[in-house]
């Protein structure tokens, strides 16, 4: 493919309302986005990184330029000049396998020449990626209420269950654990519940989780550090609820570690964080011939991302709902459009490219846009 240049935008996106998680407290969503201006057209990419990001995941700071610059380097070094690998070979050619912030970035650069091509094709990305299904399920993340007050957690619950949401994700940190999550399921009885707690126990503290293991949780998700696979396993041996994973899951090559370690019998896969859409498929059909069961993250994307996630997550290898809620749910300004969405339903696009486009005006108001031309 010839292009003429990348475009690189910081947008100072905002979150409506904090989302509090284990020791962490997400308001400003400043996202980083490519375009790329080809002679088959204008696609774009959207980058996963978060201001407050913490391991494995990388600030938007950290990434732009130095990062960026590198792996557009290594895309610039590997072709003629003017040209750009097709998307199914982006992730290969940036490299980045095990660090985050390249295969952030790679993921980044693969949406935005995917688009480009798939407009150029005229295909849509659930028909590319093979997806049989017109819609997709989707659930609803509740954060940590302010105080730990257990009405505004169920005011929150209520709600998302009202818009339809297919299951709940309830945050958890020791000391807000049991309570909360015995509350929903008390409250709104059978609602597919997980638990997510973001790496906040340590191996000491397993009996506050196993003392979790009546309240049929759909999974425990991410108990312990990133980086500690053999906690996750010693606990999946004394629980019936299966066991989750989410940051651990930090590469392709890592989520096959993780299953072949009995570590989880979940996955939360990132596209964003993985390295990308060859990426995540790679992940989700590992977990799928190991019984694993699958469902695409999220991290408050905008449309764009967003929509790429829920074609993703189309596949038959995602068994259960991902975090595919209408972005302006969530966002002050959704910058992209987003899919239709009804009941906790998210209908696929049929459109040609990943099936968003930019809102006029808004990432012109409101981002830093630096131009790379592809060129000289
Ligand atoms: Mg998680």
């Amino acid at each position: 493919m010839r292009v003429e240049g990348i475009e690189v935008l910081v947008a100072p996106l905002a979150l409506r309302e904090p989302v509090a998680s284990a020791g962490l407290t997400q308001l400003d969503k400043t996202t980083l986005f490519l375009r790329v201006v080809t002679d088959a057209g204008i696609g774009w990419g959207e980058c996963a990184a978060y201001p407050a990001a913490r391991p494995p995941d990388l600030a938007v700071d950290d990434l732009e330029p130095v990062v960026v610059d590198r792996v557009l380097g290594r895309l610039r070094a590997a072709g003629p000049v003017g040209t750009l690998p097709p998307a199914d070979a982006i992730a290969e050619t940036c490299g980045g396998e095990g660090s985050v912030g390249e295969q952030m970035v790679a993921a980044t650069i693969e949406m935005a020449v995917l688009d480009a091509e798939l407009k150029a094709l005229g295909r849509s990305l659930a028909s590319w990626l093979g997806v049989g299904r017109r819609q997709v399920e989707s659930g609803s993340l509740v954060g940590i209420p302010p105080g730990r007050d257990l009405g505004r957690l169920l005011d929150a619950a209520g709600a998302a269950i009202g818009r339809g949401a297919r299951r709940l994700r309830l945050k958890i940190e020791p000391g807000w654990d049991r309570t909360p999550l015995a509350a929903v399921r008390d409250q709104f009885g059978d609602v597919p519940l997980l638990a997510d707690a973001n790496g906040s126990y340590g191996p000491g503290q397993q009996p506050a989780l196993r003392a979790l293991d009546d309240l049929a949780l759909v999974c425990l998700e991410q108990p312990f550090a990133p980086g500690d696979l053999a906690a996750h396993r010693s606990l999946a041996e004394t629980m019936v609820t299966p066991i989750g994973l989410d940051e651990s899951l930090w590469s392709a090559g890592r989520v096959e570690e993780a299953v072949g370690a009995g570590a989880c019998r979940v996955a939360c896969l990132k596209p964003g964080r993985l390295g990308g859409v060859a990426a995540t498929i790679s992940a989700a059909v590992a977990c799928a011939s190991a019984g694993i069961a699958c469902f695409v993250g999220g991290f408050f994307e905008s449309g764009l991302a967003r929509a790429l996630n829920a074609a993703l997550a189309g596949r038959d290898e995602f068994s259960l709902p991902g975090d595919l809620g209408d972005p302006d749910g969530y966002l002050v300004a959704n910058p992209f459009s987003y899919l239709e969405t009804a009941g906790g339903l998210v209908l696929l696009s049929e459109d040609p490219g990943i099936g968003a486009e930019p809102r006029p005006g808004l990432l012109e108001q409101v981002a830093r846009h630096r131009w790379v031309s592809w060129s000289s």
